[in-house]
């Protein structure tokens, strides 16, 4: 099964194939569009048309090398030729969400040093962990400042597909290096430059000037060392 989503963020539309179909619900490809619910990007929505007939895909989820899309009425079969669409406006809004929160995550590693130990993106906020002794309200304020200057410098966004070896050269990659189990040999590194290059799976915008202007909105503090930032879109 081919994620085409790893090397193009901008696909709206595929042909695919069936491959299995499990409860006449959860639907296997050859290719999918669809990117599934993980680490912190929630799932595409979208349709599967086949010969004119449309099935709503309401849930797409990773299982091991897998990626299964959940329809919601049966009549898909094994070798079905379909064609598969996702919602782009939800998809897009999430890859806005979320190339901003490598950035604001950079920024605050950058300003503090902190480790970001996690992030949930939704459709009207994003928050990201991360770990920090003291907390500053009014220092948080001003990566709301730095990240919007990194989204007005339009900086273009780049996805590498490299061998382990190679992405483990970059230093904000090596860190990570425990979370990849010897035997993923190649990495997709994500490179904003002069801000952040993190190995990452999600999708992404190919440019930072399409992101609106964030707003930090709430702080606070969950545990010892553990701190939480919301922000969202501001309506300009
Ligand atoms: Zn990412």
């Amino acid at each position: 099964m081919e994620a085409l989503y790893l090397k193009d963020c901008y696909l709206k539309e595929s042909e695919a194939t069936v491959e299995s179909v499990k409860d006449d619900t959860f639907v296997v490809l050859d290719r999918t569009i669809f990117y599934p619910n993980s680490g912190g990007q929630p799932h595409d929505t979208g349709k599967f048309v086949k010969d004119g007939e449309e099935f709503s895909v309401v849930y797409a989820g990773k299982f091991g090398d897998t990626i299964s899309h959940e329809v919601s009425k049966p009549g898909l079969t094994l070798g079905d030729k379909i064609i598969t669409l996702i919602d782009w406006d939800r998809r897009y809004l999430f890859m806005k969400y979320h190339t901003a929160s490598h950035i604001l995550a950079a920024t605050i590693h950058t300003e503090t040093g902190a480790q970001i130990s996690g992030n949930q993106i939704g459709e009207d906020k994003t928050r990201v962990d991360f770990s920090l002794e003291d907390f500053d309200r009014e220092l948080i304020q001003s990566y709301e400042t730095k990240v919007n200057e990194i989204i007005d410098q339009k900086l273009p966004i780049s996805i590498n597909i490299m061998p382990r070896d190679e992405a483990f050269q970059i230093p904000s990659v090596v860190k990570l290096k425990d979370a990849f189990p010897p035997d993923i040999h190649e990495i997709r590194v994500i490179s904003i430059p002069g801000v952040d290059q993190q190995a990452c799976g999600g999708t992404h915008v190919a440019n930072t000037g399409e992101i609106p202007h964030i707003e930090i909105f709430k702080a606070e503090n969950k545990g010892k060392n553990n701190r939480r930032v919301y922000f969202r879109f501001r309506d300009e």
